[in-house]
């Protein structure tokens, strides 16, 4: 049996206006609605509708993480320095991190993620290869000093996270963990309602191999990503590709060289030339490791310097200075073409094919040569993708134009390798005898963030409308005010609660049926069940939240519907 919950006693006050500082959907709604309160900044308290919602979404990653055989564990959020400090995060992280004294002195943090913490239990625990694989999960407050604490519980400075990792002796183990982890998170996030994406991420300062990012497209969402209108293609913007189609057949006339005055930037010669940046190759020159190379990219594109860094990385990529052109006549600023660099490694983006013709630099002041044909004029030493994607951008996998959207990243996979088990020597003893080292990886979900997700895609004019394994309550009875409505309300509420319904009833006197249908719409259970006009004959007024479709039944016939 379900609990009837009274409006006139429930921790609610719902607001018609948004909060000043509100800058998305989610936030706005959440706060009118009563769900969240702001205490400071990124820092928030869930009233009872809110912790109903955050604790829904914490029961279906449970169920999902239990099926799986990962096994729940609660570790502390405040922690010593020590781990942290062999692992090099006390320092990587930078300004992130919550760090606090205690009274004798000793260094402590607020945990924003436990990789370190997880491996010395397990190293605590473990000792043979029998008692691997094992993957632990907790649902728990985590600590993150974010620079721009905004749009509510979708960037907190504490907020709720399952982490969960994994541990195993062998790569085609830890890809297994990752497989189960991966369709783990398909479910939950199926199950949550939420519309999402997988996209290949790259894994940034936390080290290892595969990574993936599940994305929920959403207006409010800080990541941009690419989506194919046409197929399942999903991609980070760094992690998207040209293919490199080589031109053949086309005779091109030899090259030449142009009188170009005044015109170091793609903008200057085009328009001088009056031909589109597109027909122009641009030449960036950086500095890898020390070493001058030149990037070149169609006139029109823009270079990714992250994407560049990506590619060469562990090499240092910068950008060149005036001193860099010192005892160089071989570079001329503004002026610097592929052919006839020798002495500088050409790296280029595959629309650079074989058999293009450009416009570019004559490696000479003032001047620019014409009819320039990639295979012919110059070669290309490496093919990179470095060119910032941008909108129209053919699909990878079948060529339709990309658009660009935002999203909401909502969860995030990893591939972790050994990093932290070489940290802190995490070995078992090995089917021969051996010691082996473990490997791991490390699997996050926003919890909190997720439900503000789930409003920034759950949402219209009037308020929210929560997918139904998630919302506060099953049905939101509403009486519309007389004596016998509130009578009808309550007699029905009662009986669903009897039947498992969760029912929130809003049976408050004095307040006018509009600001409680009002209510209503804001909350967002999804069926709103009315008893109003007709409730001497017995019959009230069901409606879809969602659709707004709504059917005049008998009460028999209203609790025969919420039941089925
Ligand atoms: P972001 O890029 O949004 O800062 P992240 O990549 O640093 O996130 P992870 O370390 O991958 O985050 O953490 C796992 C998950 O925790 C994220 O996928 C996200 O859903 C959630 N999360 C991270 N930071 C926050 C935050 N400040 N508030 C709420 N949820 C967060
Ligand atoms: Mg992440």
């Amino acid at each position: 049996m379900a609990q009837v919950q009274r409006m006139s006693r429930l921790l609610v006050k719902t607001l018609r206006d948004d909060p000043a500082d509100a800058e998305t959907l989610s936030h706005k709604l959440l706060v009118r609605a009563g769900y969240v309160r702001r205490n400071s900044a990124g820092i928030w308290s869930w009233l009872p509708l809110g912790k109903k919602v955050l604790d829904n979404v914490s029961r279906v990653v449970r169920e999902e993480m239990d099926a799986i055989g990962a096994q729940e564990v609660l570790l502390p959020a405040l922690l010593p320095k020590e781990p942290y400090e062999a692992s090099a995060r006390w320092e990587e992280y930078g300004d992130l991190l919550f760090r606090l004294k205690d009274r004798k002195g000793g260094e402590y943090l607020l945990g924003p993620t436990h990789e370190e913490i997880f491996t010395l239990v397990v190293k605590d625990q473990v000792s043979s290869y029998k008692d691997l694989p094992v993957m632990l999960y907790q649902i728990q407050t985590k600590y993150r000093d974010e620079a721009r604490p905004r749009s509510g519980v979708l960037r907190g400075r504490e907020f709720q996270m399952k982490d969960s990792y994994s541990f195993d002796t062998t790569d085609e183990g830890l890809a297994e963990s990752y497989r189960l982890h991966r369709e783990a998170y398909q479910k939950i996030f199926a199950r949550l309602g939420l519309d999402y994406r997988i996209v290949s991420a790259v894994s940034g300062a936390m080290g290892g191999s595969a990574s993936e990012e599940f994305l929920a497209p959403a207006a409010a969402g800080e990541d941009t990503f690419v989506d194919c209108p046409n197929c399942d293609y999903a991609a980070n913007t760094e992690a998207v590709t040209f293919a490199l189609t080589p031109v053949e057949g086309a005779a091109h006339p030899a090259a030449e060289e142009l009188d170009t005055p005044d015109t170091p930037t793609i903008e200057s010669l085009a328009e001088l030339l009056g031909v589109p940046a597109s027909a122009t190759l641009k030449n960036l020159l950086v500095k890898v490791d020390g070493e001058i190379v030149a990037v070149g990219v169609p006139g029109n594109r823009e270079v990714d310097l992250g994407k560049l860094g990506e590619h060469l990385a562990p090499a240092v990529v910068e950008l060149v200075t005036a001193e860099d052109f010192e005892g160089r006549p071989d570079l001329v600023r503004g002026y610097v073409g592929p052919q006839g660099l020798e002495k500088v490694r050409y790296l280029a983006d595959p629309r650079v094919a074989p058999g293009t013709s450009w416009i570019t630099g004559a490696n000479k002041q003032d001047t620019h040569a014409r009819n320039v044909v990639c295979g012919r004029d110059f070669e290309v030493d490496q093919y990179l993708d470095v060119v910032v994607v941008e909108e129209g951008d053919p699909c990878p996998k079948c060529g339709t134009g990309l658009k660009l959207d935002r999203a909401i990243e909502i969860g995030h996979i990893f591939q972790l390798g050994r990093k932290y088990a070489d940290t802190f020597q995490l070995d078992v003893l090995g089917q021969n005898g051996k010691p082996v080292r473990v490997t791991m990886g490390s699997y996050g979900i926003g919890v909190s963030r997720a439900v503000a997700a789930l409003a920034e895609q759950h949402a219209d004019e009037q308020g929210l409308y929560w997918p139904k394994e998630i919302a506060p309550a099953d049905v939101h009875v509403v009486a519309a005010g007389k004596a016998l409505q509130t009578e009808l309300a309550l007699d029905v509420s009662e009986k669903l609660a009897a039947a498992g319904v969760r029912v929130l009833v809003d049976e408050r006197p004095g307040v006018s049926p509009g600001v409680k249908f009002t209510d209503a719409e804001l909350i967002g259970v999804p069926q709103i069940l009315v008893a109003g006009r007709r409730s001497g004959e017995g019959v009230v007024e069901l409606k879809d939240r969602r659709t707004g479709e709504r059917e005049e039944l008998t009460v028999e016939e209203a609790i025969a519907r919420l039941t089925a």
